[in-house]
């Protein structure tokens, strides 16, 4: 059997956990949305000392796109000889009014599903008469596929391959978070499969700047456990630190391939996260070799500001600030079957897993 699903070897690390905790708490964040969903579906999130409070983060790709960017592919979407391509998730997510992608496919906007950018290029090429738009939301983990697909349209000169880039980049964010003096995070989750390409070393001034013991983790109920074992000992030894306890898939270099090519075709930028606003260095533009596949430049968009969606806490939820069982709407007006936020779109979001994993506790 899979040792990292054994259950006598979970056992014994949470009661390490107890142990190195000497009856103090450990408020953790994860800042994956893979991770918010592995705690529940695991059971490891039911089977944690009540000391240890579990934060949701900022790790949800789909829930930190801004109103604003939101309105602004809407409005794309609304226009004549476009066609939005978009990975599933944004389908639903509602923007300005509730308005959202499905409900303007039904009011006539062309809009194509795809599971890949280069999907997204097919759609280019059999549409000619068309601009065909990416939506390039994701973490530092999609931007080198979505970067990738751009060098391609870019060498076969596809002219009407354009993308929307909404990428976001995790370590600023992190440091808005750990700058707030209400937040009370005392260990980060770090996320696997963005620390597989920007390795361990980004991390490493946010854990000596804040003291703030981080573990880059995988997904499997023990690695759960042992990085919050390992944040624990940190704690308990007052020795924060960056720890990569995922080797078996993030090296702490990180993937330099990934990030060339993403240097070659972005350029970092200030970008806007929801709850949160704009946070410096954390967006990526395109740079100037790529602006004739750039959405905002060849068809003059620009983020306009947009109000928050009302009633919708996503914003203290994507801070930690509120257990998403603690909106006033959770499982009331707001369902995976209607849902008010992003939170509660997409597979990943915490107020989705809180639905599906909490309530029937
Ligand atoms: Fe927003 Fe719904 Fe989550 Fe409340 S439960 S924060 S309304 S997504």
């Amino acid at each position: 059997s899979d040792p990292l699903r054994d259950p006598a070897l979970c056992r014994e690390v949470l009661g390490r956990i107890e142990e190195a905790l000497q009856g103090r708490s450990l408020r953790f964040m994860e800042v994956c949305g893979t991770h918010t969903v592995a705690l529940f579906r695991s059971g490891v999130h039911s089977l944690l000392p009540s000391q240890v409070v579990h934060l949701t983060g900022p790790g949800c790709p789909v829930c930190v796109t801004h109103e604003s960017e939101v309105a602004a592919y809407l409005e794309l979407a609304g226009r004549d000889g476009v066609v939005i391509a978009t990975f599933g998730d944004l389908m639903r997510v509602p923007g300005p009014g509730g308005a959202s992608l499905k409900q303007a496919v039904a009011e006539g906007a062309r809009v194509e599903v795809v599971y890949s950018p280069f999907d997204a290029l097919a759609v280019a090429k059999a549409n000619p008469g068309d601009k065909v738009v990416f939506l390039g939301i994701g973490f530092e983990t999609t931007a080198p596929t979505v970067a990738a697909t751009l060098r391609v349209a870019k060498a076969e000169g596809l002219s009407n391959f354009l993308v929307m880039p909404f990428h976001k980049l995790v370590p600023p964010a992190l440091d808005v978070l750990l700058a707030d003096p209400e937040m009370s995070v005392e260990g980060f989750m770090l996320p696997g499969h963005v620390s597989a390409i920007i390795g361990t070393a980004p991390y490493a001034p946010l854990a000596e700047k804040y003291r703030i013991p981080s573990v880059v983790a995988g997904f499997e109920p023990l690695d759960l456990l042992q990085a919050i074992l390992l944040m624990a000992e940190m704690k308990r030894q007052d020795k924060p630190r960056v720890v990569n306890n995922y080797k078996r898939v993030v090296s702490d270099e990180g993937n330099p391939t990934a990030r060339a090519i993403v240097e070659e075709v972005y350029r970092p930028c200030d970008a806007l996260w929801r709850g949160i606003g704009s946070i410096p260095g954390s967006g990526l533009a395109m740079a100037d070799a790529y602006k004739a596949h750039d959405a905002f430049e060849v068809l003059g968009v620009e983020l306009r500001e947009s109000p928050p969606l009302p009633g919708c806490r996503c914003g203290e939820v994507l801070k930690g600030k509120m257990p998403p069982d603690k909106c006033p709407l959770f499982a009331k007006a707001c369902t995976p079957a209607n849902p008010v936020g992003p939170c509660m779109v997409s597979t990943e979001g915490s107020c989705a897993a809180y639905f599906k994993y909490q309530l029937d506790l």
